[in-house]
C-alpha cells in the first residue's frame, strides 16, 4: 500500500529543507578554524596506555638481557614476527644468541608481553619512529636493549609499567624491586 506523506514531509519537500540544513553544515565547516597540527613542531600526547616499540628488558643486576630464550613469545605471536636463536652455554646453561623482532609485521597486541614468563620483554610507549628500508624495522638483540635504556629505564618507563601492566610489573624486575624502588634504597 503507498505510504501517505505526512504535512511535515510535504512541506519539506516544498521547500528543500533538508538541502539547505545540508549546506549550512557545510558552511559551518568551512568557517570553522582547521585543527591541523604543524607535526612535528607541534605534538599531541600519545593516547595512555599506546603500544610503541618493543624492548628487551635489561636486568638491572646483570645488566644483561633477562630472556632466556625459552621461546613462549614467538609461540604466542599471531604474526611470527619473533625470531631467537639460542644455543648452549657454560653448564649447559641456555645462551639467546639472537633476539629479533620483524617490527613491520607487529600488530601491537601486546601477546609477546602477556605471555612472557620472566617478564623479558615490553612494548615501550615510543611510538614515533620512521626509516627508508624494511631492515631499519628489523630489531636485534641489541637495538631492542637499546630500546629499554631509551624509552623505560627510569621513572618513565616505571609510570608507563605501573599503570598498564599493574598486575605483571613484579615481572619486569629483578630481584624482587622496580629500578625505582632500587633507586630509593640506594
Ligand atoms: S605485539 Fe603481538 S604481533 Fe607484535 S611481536 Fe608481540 S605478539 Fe607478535
Ligand atoms: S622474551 Fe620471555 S617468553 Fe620470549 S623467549 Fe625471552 S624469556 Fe621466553
Amino acid at each position: 500500500m503507498k505510504k501517505v506523506m505526512t504535512a511535515k514531509e510535504i512541506f519539506k519537500k516544498i521547500f528543500l529543507i533538508e538541502i539547505f540544513q545540508g549546506l549550512a553544515l557545510t558552511f559551518r565547516h568551512m568557517v570553522s578554524p582547521a585543527i591541523t597540527r604543524q607535526y612535528p613542531e607541534v605534538k599531541r600526547e600519545p593516547f595512555p596506555g599506546s603500544r610503541g616499540l618493543h624492548a628487551l628488558v635489561r636486568d638491572s643486576v646483570t645488566g644483561k638481557e633477562k630472556c632466556v630464550g625459552c621461546g613462549l613469545c614467538a609461540a604466542m605471536c599471531p604474526s611470527q614476527c619473533i625470531n631467537i636463536y639460542t644455543s648452549e652455554g657454560e653448564d649447559h646453561k641456555k645462551v639467546v644468541d639472537r633476539y629479533e623482532v620483524e617490527v613491520l609485521r607487529c600488530v601491537f597486541c601486546a601477546l609477546c608481553v602477556e605471555a612472557c614468563p620472566y617478564g623479558a620483554i615490553v612494548l615501550t610507549p615510543h611510538f614515533e619512529y620512521a626509516g627508508f628500508t624494511r631492515e631499519e624495522f628489523y630489531y636485534k638483540k641489541d637495538r631492542l636493549l637499546e630500546n629499554w635504556d631509551k624509552y623505560m629505564a627510569g621513572p618513565r618507563g616505571d609510570e608507563y609499567l605501573e599503570k598498564y601492566w599493574g598486575p605483571k610489573l613484579s615481572d619486569f624486575t629483578s630481584n624482587g624491586k622496580s629500578d625505582s624502588e632500587e633507586r630509593k634504597d640506594s
